[in-house]
């Protein structure tokens, strides 16, 4: 600790899921996508020239962009990629919110890593508590004094969604910045997209991690009016320039054009869900309604920490948060059906049946 920073010393960084290496896991805690990238992602790669390597990549990723604007329907330049989203997410803190304002807004139930971000940048926080069935109140959020709102939809760990007629309303209303982390959008399938043509206050960040099956390859992106976008670009070009490496370029490229097969895979994924879903009720568990790929469960007979462990000992990873109000819950990822079957099993033995 001798050559660090006083800042350095005090953080407590963002903990991502486990990836234990001591035997096989059934991994269903970091919510990837259980099926395959695109067929054309295959080939993009296998097509890439490795010698273009010695090259520096496109720092404005245009082509990427392009393929992204086509496929969401809006111009290029209202596109902005990063290196997996959550990089995104962290240029927006030193982007949209100052030390001195009012702060960024958001539940106190979500993607832990806006605190994290906040603490970082020295951003005051305005925690809003969800209701007790795990809902986000907008009039709630809204009445808060911020900055700016962080709204996760569907939200993490919780997967519940809000429909968007509720997030128009609430965009339209707030007359500050809306940031819309739709990384579980491919499984809901209301995105605000539409919006950030006729809303200059409302940025939609998006990833390749989950709905497009590449969360190996690390590439995210936003959509919103020029200013936010331009907003990005400047804080982008205070740390790295080229945050979006050639090959992942190609790969995303691809990716987002086969709208066709991701959308049966991702179709395949809520099937698996739904059938998770009803399984594990009838064992006895209390389920969140889940509009993404993981479900949030709680066990009516052990604690969440005791399923978590149990699973691990039976050789399935799950996610469990110890922390207040979620401590008896489990999020769990929803995987293939040999997966899911595994998992079942494995609960069963544990809870003695
Ligand atoms: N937002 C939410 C709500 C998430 O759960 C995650 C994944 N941990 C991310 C953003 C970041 O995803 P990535 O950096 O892989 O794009």
């Amino acid at each position: 600790m001798r050559y660090l920073s006083e800042k350095a010393k005090k953080i407590s960084p963002y903990t991502a899921g486990e990836q234990p290496k001591d035997k096989k896991y059934v991994k269903l805690n970091t919510n990837e996508n259980p099926y395959p990238p695109s067929p054309k992602v295959r080939a993009a790669v296998e097509k890439f020239d490795p010698a273009s390597l010695k090259l520096y990549p496109d720092p404005t990723a245009k082509a990427l962009r392009e393929a992204i604007g086509q496929a969401e329907g809006v111009p290029a330049e209202n596109v902005f990629c990063g290196n997996g989203s959550d990089e995104i997410l962290a240029l927006c803190f030193p982007a949209f919110f100052d030390p001195d304002g009012d702060g960024a807004a958001f539940a106190d139930i979500t993607y832990s890593f806006y605190p994290v971000f906040c603490d970082f940048f020295g951003i005051p926080k305005r925690i809003l508590p969800l209701d007790e069935d795990f809902t986000l109140d907008l009039e709630k959020l809204l009445a808060l004094p911020a900055q700016g709102f962080v709204v996760a939809n569907p939200n993490a760990p919780t997967g519940i969604g809000i429909p968007l007629g509720e997030v128009e309303g609430f965009v339209k209303k707030s007359g500050r910045l809306v940031i819309l982390d739709e990384a579980y959008m491919p499984f809901f399938g209301e995105s605000a997209v539409p919006l950030t043509k006729k809303y200059d206050n409302v940025l939609v960040v998006k990833t390749f991690s989950k709905g497009y099956s590449l969360a190996g390859i690390r590439c995210g992106y936003a959509i919103g009016d020029r200013s936010l976008i331009e907003g990005l670009e400047r804080v982008r070009d205070c740390f790295n320039s080229y945050p979006v490496d050639s090959l992942c370029q190609a790969a995303c490229a691809a990716a987002i054009l086969d709208a066709e097969y991701y959308s049966r895979m991702n179709g395949l994924v809520i099937f698996e869900r739904e059938q998770l879903r009803g399984a594990l009720e009838k064992m006895g568990f209390f389920v969140l309604p889940s509009r993404s790929n993981f479900l949030f469960a709680k066990s009516n007979s052990l604690s969440g920490g005791k399923v978590y462990a149990g699973l691990k000992e039976r050789g399935v990873l799950v996610r469990w948060f110890d922390k207040p109000k979620i401590s008896d819950f489990v999020r769990i990822t929803v995987g293939s059906a040999e997966e899911n079957e595994k998992l079942l099993e494995a609960l069963k033995d544990l809870l003695g049946r």
